[in-house]
C-alpha cells in the first residue's frame, strides 16, 4: 500500500565537468553548492543524467568524450565562462537560473549527429573505432599529404594537399568553416568532407568542394603510408601507428542536450560569428 510513507524523492543526478581557468572554478563550485543544496538534485560524476560543462566549446568537446560511452543515458548542458561557446546556452552569471530550471526538469531534449571513425592500421593490430562530436581530419605534418578518397567503396579521387577535414552538423561552424566547408543545419543527418590546400593542376585533381553524404554512404580515406600522418577527432590527437585506412559514416548515436531554453541553430550561428555587425 502506497500511503506516501514510502515516497522518497528521486534526486537527479548531476556531474559538473569544468576547465581549471578560475572563472570556471569558481561557476562550478557555486553549482555544486546549490546542487548540494537542493531537495532533487543531487552530485553524482560516476553516473549522471546531466553533465553541466563549465568553460567554453573546448571544455564540452572533453565533457563528451569523458561520457562518451554514456551518451544515450546523459544529457549535457552548456555554462560559458568566456570564449566563444558554441555549444554553452547558459551564461556564468546565470547559475542559479540554470538550477532552477534542472529543479524543473521533465527529460526535455535535443539531439544532434555524431560521427563514426573506424581506423585500421597497417601493423595488423585491432581497428580502434571513436565518435566525434565535431570533426576528424588527417593532415600530415610536413609534405604532401596523398590519399585515396572513396565513397561506399567507389574510388572517387586521389587528394593530394595538408588534408582532409569530415564534420558533423554541429561541427561545420568548427574547423570545418575555416577551411571553406558550409555550415550544415544540425536538422540534418548528414557529414561533411572539406579539404586543407588540395593541390589542384594538370596532374592532380581534387573535387576541390566540400561534400556531404548522406546517413546510407559512408567515406573511406586511405592515405598513402607516412610516419607524417595525423589524425584527429575533435580535441584529440588519435595515434602513434601507422594508419591503413579511416571509414567515416553518421553515427547511429546521437548527442542529447537538456533543452531547458533553446536558442535555434540559425541564432547562434549568428551570435557566434555576426553578432551586432547587422549594418545596412
Ligand atoms: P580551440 O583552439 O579553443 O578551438 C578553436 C575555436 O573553435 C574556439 O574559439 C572554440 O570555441 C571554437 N569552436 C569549437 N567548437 C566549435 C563549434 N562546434 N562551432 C563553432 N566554434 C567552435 O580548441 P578547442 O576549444 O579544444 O576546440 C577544438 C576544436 O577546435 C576542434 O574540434 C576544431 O573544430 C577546432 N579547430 C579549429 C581550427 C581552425 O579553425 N583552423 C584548427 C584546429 C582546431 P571556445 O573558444 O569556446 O573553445
Ligand atoms: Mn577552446
Amino acid at each position: 500500500m502506497l500511503n506516501g510513507i514510502n515516497k522518497r524523492v528521486k534526486r537527479m543526478r548531476i556531474a559538473i565537468y569544468g576547465n581549471d581557468k578560475p572563472t570556471s572554478s569558481k561557476v562550478a563550485s557555486e553549482l555544486s553548492k546549490l546542487v548540494n543544496d537542493s531537495k532533487v538534485l543531487e552530485l553524482d560524476e560516476l553516473n549522471p543524467e546531466v553533465v553541466i560543462s563549465v568553460g567554453g566549446d573546448g571544455t564540452l568537446l572533453s565533457a563528451f568524450h569523458h561520457y562518451d560511452d554514456m551518451t544515450e543515458k546523459v544529457r549535457f548542458v552548456g555554462i560559458h565562462t568566456g570564449h566563444l561557446g558554441f555549444y554553452t546556452d547558459w551564461r556564468d552569471n546565470e547559475v542559479q537560473q540554470l538550477v532552477e530550471s534542472l529543479e524543473h526538469d521533465n527529460g526535455q531534449s535535443v539531439s544532434y549527429p555524431l560521427l563514426d571513425i573506424e581506423v585500421n592500421y597497417s601493423d595488423e593490430g585491432k581497428p580502434d573505432y571513436m565518435v566525434a562530436l565535431n570533426e576528424s581530419t588527417i593532415k600530415k605534418m610536413f609534405g604532401t599529404m596523398v590519399a585515396k578518397v572513396y565513397i561506399k567503396d567507389y574510388l572517387f579521387e586521389s587528394f593530394r594537399g595538408d588534408g582532409l577535414c569530415i564534420s558533423t552538423p554541429t561541427g561545420s561552424t568548427a574547423y570545418n568553416k575555416s577551411v571553406g566547408g558550409a555550415i550544415i543545419s544540425p536538422k540534418f543527418n548528414a557529414v561533411q568532407m572539406a579539404e586543407m590546400a588540395s593541390i589542384n593542376n594538370r596532374v592532380f585533381r581534387t573535387i576541390g568542394s566540400p561534400i556531404i553524404i548522406p546517413p546510407t554512404e559512408s567515406i573511406t580515406i586511405v592515405p598513402q603510408v607516412s610516419l607524417h600522418n595525423v589524425l584527429t577527432c575533435d580535441q584529440l590527437l588519435v595515434m602513434d601507428r601507422p594508419i591503413k585506412s579511416i571509414t567515416y559514416k553518421i553515427s547511429k548515436r546521437r548527442i542529447y542536450f537538456a533543452k531547458y531554453r533553446h536558442t535555434h541553430f540559425w541564432e547562434r550561428v549568428n551570435n557566434s560569428f555576426i553578432g551586432d555587425n547587422l549594418n545596412d
